[in-house]
């Protein structure tokens, strides 16, 4: 601590050296996260100091939060769906896994099976859980081959996930076999959409990952990705709202008797935030964001491919990757676990900055 306070333009000078010292989203093509949304910006201000971790004292806050489970939910085909606002894709994961373990206490050396392309979320949660981590591989097109899942889940498998929008690749794996494999061996079925969630039901193509899949247990969404919330914004959702109750801790002196959430305190402002996009946009709207991220993967992809550079694979969603070892200095790209240029096209992502970067690698590539 200073022993005595900074006047507010001191701290203001400081601040904004170090906020300069931040990358511009303009060059950012790396990211899940993007500018959000200036009506979440809004309201993510109205709602600042509100706390949903002691919702009675918050109650319109509260209510909020199962609105924007129910629109979730109705977009998932499931408006009477369960379920709670998380920190992320993270939170959101943990707590599946832990509402799948408690469904089978009786298991003494309990399972976990999940696709390669999974999250690194799961090896957080399966640490804390101590849950055996059980990868499956992946097929040509980098979906979980759900031949070899139906090999690897056994008895002791306490929870089966699929992805919907890998974060490397932008690819679903095929979600109705794994539900009825899931279905089959009696075991609860977690369907990570973190990213795709937000981006599935708003494309022409029907892709299938949702609660319309019988066999589908949960799901995990994150508005601050797609969503174009503040940041944190996940949510987990739940078939029948009663999975989360072996969740349930006793709760002294809070306005409510009991909580299934992870953290204590909770945000209220970002999930404010989230519900106010959603209505704000509609699903048209939403349709239009997400059609335009999809239309500039395409020219991204088919640009590319004018310097010769190969997609690694065909994306279900935005998320472009291309067999590919350098890319230009002034661009934040990232690299993928085998060694792919992957490029995400989020909304913040707008044509005229794919142009450029393609004028970029064009000049390091130009044959
Ligand atoms: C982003 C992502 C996560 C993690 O979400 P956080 O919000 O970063 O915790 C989990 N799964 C998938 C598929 C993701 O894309």
């Amino acid at each position: 601590m200073l022993n005595k306070g900074r006047t507010e333009e001191e701290l203001f000078s400081f601040f904004e050296q170090k906020k300069e010292e931040d990358l511009d989203y303009r060059f950012i093509l790396s990211s899940m996260c993007t500018l959000p949304h200036p009506i979440a910006v809004k309201m993510h201000d109205m709602f600042l100091e509100t706390n949903l971790g002691d919702p009675g004292l918050f109650s319109g806050t509260a209510s909020l939060e199962r609105l924007l489970i129910e629109r979730l939910g109705t977009l998932f085909n499931l408006p009477a769906a369960g379920g709670y606002a998380t920190s992320g894709g993270t939170e959101s994961n943990i707590q599946a896994l832990r509402c799948a373990r408690k469904s089978k206490k009786e298991i003494a050396t309990p399972n976990v099976v999940v696709p390669e392309s999974a999250h690194f979320s799961f090896k957080k949660a399966c640490d804390i859980l101590c849950l055996e981590m059980r990868t499956v591989p992946l097929d040509s097109m980098l979906k979980m081959d759900a031949g070899r899942a139906a090999e690897i889940i056994d008895k002791n498998t306490v929870c089966l996930v699929g992805i919907a929008g890998t974060t490397e690749y932008g690819m679903v794996d095929p979600i109705p076999e794994l539900a009825a494999i899931a279905h089959e061996q009696g075991t609860y079925f977690h369907v990570d959409a973190a990213f795709g969630g937000m981006v599935l039901p708003f494309l022409d193509r029907h892709i299938p990952f949702d609660f319309s899949v019988p066999g589908v247990t949960s799901i995990a969404v994150d508005p601050h990705k797609m969503g174009m919330s503040t940041i944190p914004c996940g949510c987990l959702l739940v078939r029948d709202p009663a999975i989360l109750s072996p969740l349930n801790i006793d709760t002294p002196y809070l306005s409510v008797k009991q909580e299934f959430t992870l953290s204590g305190t909770r945000p209220g402002a970002p999930v404010a935030g989230a519900l106010a996009v959603l209505d704000y946009l509609g699903v048209e709207g939403m349709r239009a964001v997400v059609q335009g991220c999809m239309k500039n993967t395409w020219r991204l992809i088919d640009g590319m491919d004018t310097f010769g550079i190969q997609r690694a694979v065909t994306p279900d969603m935005n998320v472009a990757t291309f067999v590919c070892t350098h890319a230009p200095d002034r661009w934040k790209v990232s690299w993928t676990r085998r060694g792919h240029l992957r490029i995400v096209c989020m909304p913040h992502v707008h044509r005229d900055r794919i142009e450029m970067f393609l004028e970029d690698i064009g000049e390091m590539y130009a044959r």
